[in-house]
């Protein structure tokens, strides 16, 4: 991967913590005009910034624009966080480079050591893989050090509708087996697309549906989009429509990333759940349209909507609040969906994280000696258990 270098500040001054929006700006005093990382100071302050719009030569980091409601680049570090590019540049894993994080006895700690950006190391633990994750169980990130991407000399985006769950997935399963170097590949099902028809004015076609998105030259996206469409035709897709104009695909994608509010407006008045799975991209059809069997038979109002190019999706349901059975019934599909998951070799959570509602979850993941290795590094860490008491184990 082609890597630029360029230094950021490590200044208070220069990041808007209050509005929520991280101002990315190179170091004019930085050793190298490139841009290979960034390090940004985190806190609840460094929220969706406007990547390679803001410095489209320097570099971008895909993943900021879209995980959550307004994830903070720390949040989403303590959660160990993706958005709608994993499948092409990683989650948020595979991008922190280096952890600021101050321990819960007060010391502070450089993940990687202190001001360290390197590619690979065999040097001891890995403590950043460790705190990437941990949920604020183990301390509090204040800053984090990312890797930056080259912005793609072009960009195509495209819809594709389908006659079932299964022929999507499939098309999503063929395609990554192909190796084409898809950037983005996200399933919304029907209820799910007309939801986002309905609230971002779409016209897409009511049905299960893949949004996706190809980066490259124009020569290698040519190649790209052939085979993508000879895949979907063979898994008898009945729509391809593309979108290479900016505009058509920041539309597309900004209905994608208002999925969560086109799924509440389906009830108004009720709360969104959500949950996630991932498994193994091999399971991905059999455990999608068992999901949305599941669905059906609960008499839920919900929603699927996945990054399948990384074998993860969601569920959103609509519940009312006031209505306990409905509530069990919404808690009763997650942990079902979950177990479904663990089934075939993946996890209960690909993005959402354990929190307080998948702690037994994640003793049937990881086993009882998991666990205990688990609780051993929290008790070493945070021996007056201080940090989220309660969460994860
Ligand atoms: C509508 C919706 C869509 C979502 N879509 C995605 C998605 O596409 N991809 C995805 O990965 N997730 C998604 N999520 C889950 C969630 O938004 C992300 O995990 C996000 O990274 C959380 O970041 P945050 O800053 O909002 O953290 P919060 O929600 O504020 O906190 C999450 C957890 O991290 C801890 N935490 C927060 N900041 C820090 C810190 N600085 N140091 C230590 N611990 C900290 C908190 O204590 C808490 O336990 C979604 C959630 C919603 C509601």
């Amino acid at each position: 991967m082609c890597l630029l270098l360029l230094q950021s500040y490590n200044n208070m001054g220069t990041m808007s913590r209050c509005t929520g929006w991280c101002l990315l700006q190179s170091d004019p005093h930085g050793p190298n005009p490139g841009a290979e990382y960034r390090r940004l100071l985190g806190g609840g302050g460094a929220r969706r910034h406007p990547q390679s719009a803001q410095h489209p030569p320097a570099g971008q980091w895909p993943l900021v624009s879209y995980p959550g409601a307004d994830a903070s680049l720390c949040g989403m570090a303590a959660t160990g966080a993706s958005g709608t590019n994993a499948v092409r540049y990683g989650t948020i894993r595979d991008n922190v480079l280096n952890l600021e994080v101050v321990l819960p006895g007060g010391q502070l700690l450089h993940t990687a050591g202190q001001g360290r950006h390197y590619r690979k190391s065999a040097a001891g633990y890995n403590l950043t893989g460790l705190f990437v994750g941990s949920e604020g169980t183990l301390g509090l990130i204040t800053a984090a050090t990312l890797r930056l991407h080259p912005a793609p000399e072009t960009t195509v985006a495209a819809t594709c509708a389908f006659p079932s769950v299964q022929a999507a997935v499939d098309s999503t399963v063929h395609i990554l087996q192909a190796a084409v170097p898809v950037a983005r590949i996200e399933f919304l099902d029907e209820v799910m697309m007309d939801a986002c028809n309905r609230h971002s004015k779409l016209d897409c076609r009511v049905a299960p549906t893949l949004f996706l998105e190809f980066h490259g030259s124009e020569q290698a996206l040519g190649e790209q989009v052939q085979r993508t469409e000879e895949i979907t035709q063979s898994n008898g897709a009945f729509h391809f429509s593309w979108a290479k104009e900016a505009e058509e695909r920041s539309q597309l994608w900004a209905a994608r990333h208002n999925a969560w509010y086109a799924a509440l407006a389906l009830r108004p008045g009720c709360k969104g759940y959500a949950t996630d799975v991932c498994v193994p991209i091999s399971r991905l059809p059999e455990i999608l349209v068992q999901a949305k069997e599941d669905l059906k038979a609960s008499g839920l109002t919900g929603t699927i909507v996945g990054h399948v190019g990384d074998g993860n999706f969601h569920c959103i349901l609509l519940v009312d609040p006031e209505d306990t059975e409905e509530l069990r019934r919404v808690e009763a599909f997650a942990q079902q969906l979950g177990r479904r998951a663990l089934a075939l070799h993946g996890t209960c959570t690909g993005e959402h994280g354990i929190g307080l509602g998948k702690r037994q979850l994640l003793q049937e993941e990881v086993g009882a000696v998991g666990i205990e290795t688990m609780r051993q590094l929290k008790a070493t860490l945070d021996p007056r258990g201080l940090m989220n008491p309660g969460k994860v184990l």
